[in-house]
């Protein structure tokens, strides 16, 4: 089968009819970074795409009293250029800048990222670790839906045929909350993440867990949240010992889960560097005054 029509639109409602009337037949292209390989491949194979990388309205990044929210089509560039982002959300700042080239993060968008649901996409633990919602429209329905549950399995993400992820949209940190990354590739440049861990903690006066959440990349079938190392980091005194035992904990964890992979020997060890990297940085950033 081959691609008999590609559209570029420069809205929203031109493109939510062209994706109602093909169905399963047509695929969306953003950035393009990742579907030009799949169609290269015979992987997807859609009779019509529609360019959404045109439409200005899922290329705005606003900022409300509560809410952080970003367009599905902001690219990585547009992301790590953005004043407002570099404080107290350094973390996903830094994972947008450790996506592939120059030349790849200026076509690769978040949305892109968020739908293709590989387990090694960066931006996907960032924002499972902020608890993100993405924002869906079909004509005449909108719905939204927390990213965790968006993406189902590794390539999967519960989006129908005839859906446009609109936005992403994540509450804005206050003092005491603080985000931390960190990424292991294997080269400088085009590095695909081995490992990449995100950290969120809401530490209380005392120096208390009030909350966590820890979000994995290329440790699974998907990018996840890791629960079990969370329930046990909750409530307990943010110090080295916690970090340290955290570690080890996250280590059993992946253990389990890559038990008889050819990388688990590797990902046991390394993951327990990566995640105090992160872990560290989320301290520091609670301790960064602003709002954001
Ligand atoms: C050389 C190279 C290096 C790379 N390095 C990295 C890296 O280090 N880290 C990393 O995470 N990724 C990396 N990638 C992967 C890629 O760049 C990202 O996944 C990118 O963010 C995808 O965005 P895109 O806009 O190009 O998506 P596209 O390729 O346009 O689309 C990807 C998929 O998402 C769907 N889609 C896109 N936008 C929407 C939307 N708004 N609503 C519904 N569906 C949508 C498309 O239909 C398609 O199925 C690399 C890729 C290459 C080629």
């Amino acid at each position: 089968m081959e691609i008999k029509e590609v559209f570029q639109t420069k809205e929203i409602k031109k493109t939510l009819e062209i994706l109602e009337y093909y169905q399963h037949q047509c695929k969306i292209i953003a950035g393009g970074t990742d579907l030009i390989i799949q169609l290269r491949e015979g992987k997807e194979k859609p009779i019509a795409l529609v360019d959404i990388s045109n439409i200005e309205e899922l290329k705005e990044v606003k900022e409300t009293a509560e809410w952080i929210e970003i367009g599905s089509a902001v690219t990585f560039t547009q992301i790590i250029g953005i004043s407002y982002l570099q404080n107290k959300l350094a973390a996903l700042v830094e994972a947008a800048a450790s996506v592939g080239s120059p030349q790849i993060r200026n076509a690769a968008t978040i949305g892109g990222n968020i739908c293709n649901a590989s387990p090694a996409a960066d931006c996907i633990p960032p924002l499972l670790a902020l608890d993100a919602i993405v924002v869906l429209q079909r004509k005449n329905i909108i719905r939204e839906m927390h990213l965790e549950d968006f993406i189902t399995d590794k390539g999967k993400a519960a989006l129908e045929a005839d859906e446009l992820l609109t936005k992403i949209k994540f509450k804005k940190l206050q003092i005491n909350q603080g985000l931390g990354f960190s990424k292991l590739g294997f080269r400088k440049a085009l590095a695909i993440s081995k490992i990449s861990t995100a950290v969120y903690i809401d530490r209380e006066q005392n120096n208390r867990c009030k909350e966590i959440r820890i979000a994995n990349g290329a440790l699974g079938r998907c990018g996840l949240r890791e629960k079990k190392v969370e329930e046990y980091l909750l409530e307990k005194t943010l110090d080295k010992t916690t970090i340290h035992q955290g570690g080890i904990k996250l280590k059993e964890e992946i253990e389990k889960r890559l038990h008889g992979r050819s990388t688990v020997a590797f990902k046991k060890e390394a993951v327990i560097g990566v995640f105090q990297k992160a872990f560290k940085k989320a301290l520091e950033c609670c301790d960064t005054e602003g709002s954001i």
